[in-house]
């Protein structure tokens, strides 16, 4: 683990984001990233990225949200990443720690240590990590690392035209978000809410401020590491091999029974 240098993260305000992806496009610029090999119109949506992939390491979601009369309809827009977990499920499973902690407490993939084994992609809640169809090893937002290690700010976030978002020392980060969260209560926004202090994963050092449930804008709500899903799924998987031997035991007792019964009764005859 690399010697911390100070925690370097981003707060994105939904409530300023008005859909443009001016942040997928600088994002894609940067890094070198190909035009997704399943590119097309998806047909559902003004959105046709669909999804966080190897390719797309920045994803804007549109959300189209209804009343339940459906008389009234609101756009929602959401620029979404890796969230550089506190607590990162990632790191916890890569069976080879290809996943590293920079010294901007960032999380970073090794694509020279990396195996393409994709255990990583069931360790993320979020479902982030993707294999790069080019590159066959695991692929995430980085934060614009090599960015940062000049002293540059990412280039997302350097683009972005309404400052939804914000580059920065984590904890500043998010007394702004709080000040704004506060505002937009104060001015009707009942459900002005953030998403990724530190009861989320031990804190996201990417976090958001959304203006409803988490739901919404398809992120879980209470996201779990994925040791603690895996002990009852350890135990699951005991039982269920015990119950496998102990059926073939009772099948193979029954079978030797009736073959037993068959013998006695041929010599019988
Ligand atoms: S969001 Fe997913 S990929 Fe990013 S650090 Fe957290 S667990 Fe890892
Ligand atoms: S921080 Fe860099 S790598 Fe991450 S989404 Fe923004 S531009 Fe892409
Ligand atoms: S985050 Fe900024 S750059 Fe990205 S879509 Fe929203 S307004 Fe545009």
């Amino acid at each position: 683990m690399a010697q911390l240098e100070s925690k370097k993260g981003m707060f994105v305000d939904t409530s300023v984001c008005t859909g443009c992806k001016a942040c997928e496009t600088a994002c894609k610029e940067w890094n070198e990233l190909p035009m997704n090999p399943d590119f097309g119109f998806t047909g559902n949506s003004y959105d046709n990225t669909g999804r966080l992939s190897g390719e797309n390491w920045r994803h804007v979601k549109f959300v189209e949200d209804f009343s339940e009369d459906r008389s009234e309809q609101r756009w929602m827009f959401l620029s979404d990443s890796c969230k550089h977990c506190q607590l990162a499920g990632c790191m916890e499973v890569c069976p080879v720690n290809a996943i590293v902690r920079t010294e901007f407490d960032t999380v970073y993939i090794d694509h020279e240590t990396c195996i393409g084994c994709g255990y990583c992609i069931t360790g993320c809640p979020f479902g982030v990590i993707d294999i790069g169809k080019l590159t066959g090893t695991a692929n995430k937002c980085t934060l614009c690392y090599d960015r940062l290690q000049v002293g540059q700010q990412p280039a997302c976030a350097q683009t972005c035209p309404t400052d939804s978002i914000q580059f920065g020392d984590v904890d500043e980060l998010m007394l702004k978000a709080k000040d704004r969260e506060k505002f937009l209560r104060d001015n009707g926004d009942s459900k002005a809410q953030i998403y990724g202090d530190s009861d989320i994963l031990g804190g996201l050092n990417v976090f958001y401020l959304l203006q409803d449930e988490p739901e919404k804008y398809g992120l879980p709500s209470n996201p779990q590491l994925p040791q603690k899903n895996m002990v009852g799924g350890y135990w699951s998987s005991i039982l269920s091999f015990v119950a496998a031997g102990f059926i073939s035991l009772l099948s193979f007792r029954s079978r030797r029974l009736s073959k037993d019964e068959q013998e006695s009764s041929d010599i019988s005859v």
